[in-house]
């Protein structure tokens, strides 16, 4: 029964007492969107632009990385549904070979992300560039954020770059200084998003790549999600969207817990869509506020997950 309800959803997603959630899908290059555009889905909310440059040796052109962008805008601008797109994220985890600094001793803690922009900062001008050329050329409503943000000064700086081609800024929330100060970012920039991979990773300091810390490494840490709420709740006073485009957002149970906060949209694989619109369509957002106050308070996240399953169950 449940696998059919699964199936057959078709969105959107909306609790059983009519509270709207927006679920977005992420993609990494043109075909990843042509197939997320088939998906019950109003938009993208995370283009992650550096996937389309790991093979890459040298940085595309201007005009090609428009070109490449504007394949991946077009399914989601035939029919005006909006699309985040990601700049580089390239270091890390994602090493890009024209932008990563080779040798650095801690990459995570290292020049990755915006602060790439800082080393070089005609490179994020010419992605800037690329981007608003594919926004005008398809006529995509394109929204675009920075990762690895940690401070206001680095979101005020981003913002004016993007609203400079008269497109959306927001920011992503992925270290904990960017949490804490959720409230002056929003007065920088247009919508946050939480990349809770990252956050994760930077609130237990535990590498998100080591499988022998996957019991730390995990969005249902109490400590992570307190930083979700309140940046949620930032969100709310401040009356910008606030997103999670993270794995968090693709586990169904965690999803009911991350709207009772006050997240304003989640961002997933496209495969998860479903099971999370169907799970957050048999539930009432007062049961979502019920989740989320009891998997903030559980004492681990396999507490958590239990908690937030009884209500689940509860209130069906
Ligand atoms: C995240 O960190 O949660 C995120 C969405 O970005 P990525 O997984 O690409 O680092
Ligand atoms: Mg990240």
């Amino acid at each position: 029964e449940a696998r059919a309800a699964i199936e057959q959803w078709t969105g959107p997603a909306t609790t059983t007492d009519g509270v709207r959630v927006k679920l977005l899908a992420n993609v990494g290059d043109a075909e990843s969107a042509r197939a997320a555009a088939a998906a019950p889905v109003e938009g993208v909310g995370l283009f992650r632009t550096e996937l389309c440059f790991l093979d890459r040796r040298d940085e595309p052109s201007v005009d090609e990385q428009a070109a490449l962008y504007a394949d991946a805008l077009r399914p989601f601008a035939a029919d005006g549904r909006p699309v985040v797109v990601r700049t580089l994220d390239a270091g890390s985890d994602k090493p890009i070979a024209f932008a990563t600094l080779d040798e650095e001793e801690n990459p995570a803690l290292g020049v990755r992300g915006l602060r790439l922009a800082e080393h070089n900062p005609a490179l994020l001008e010419r992605q800037l560039d690329g981007i608003a050329a594919a926004a005008r050329e398809t006529g995509a409503e394109t929204w675009v954020m920075a990762p690895m943000v940690a401070t206001v000064a680095e979101a005020a700086g981003f913002a004016a770059q993007v609203r400079e081609r008269g497109l959306r800024a927001g920011v992503m929330i992925e270290v904990p200084s960017a949490a804490i100060l959720a409230e002056r970012l929003l007065a920088e920039v247009d919508f946050l998003s939480i990349g809770t991979n990252d956050l994760t990773q930077y609130v237990m300091a535990a590498d998100r790549l080591a499988s022998d810390l996957a019991h730390l490494t995990d969005p249902w840490q109490p400590a992570v999600l307190q930083l979700v709420a309140a940046t949620a709740a930032a969100g709310r006073a401040a009356g910008k969207p606030v997103g999670v485009c993270g794995e968090a957002a693709a586990d169904p149970l965690l999803a009911v817990a991350l709207i009772g906060m006050g997240i304003t949209s989640l961002s997933m694989a496209p495969a998860a869509v479903r099971p999370v619109g169907a799970q957050l369509s048999a539930v009432s957002f007062a049961a979502c506020e019920e989740a989320a106050r009891v998997a903030m308070g559980a004492a681990d996240p396999a507490a958590g997950r239990q908690a937030v399953r009884d209500v689940v169950t509860a209130r069906r």
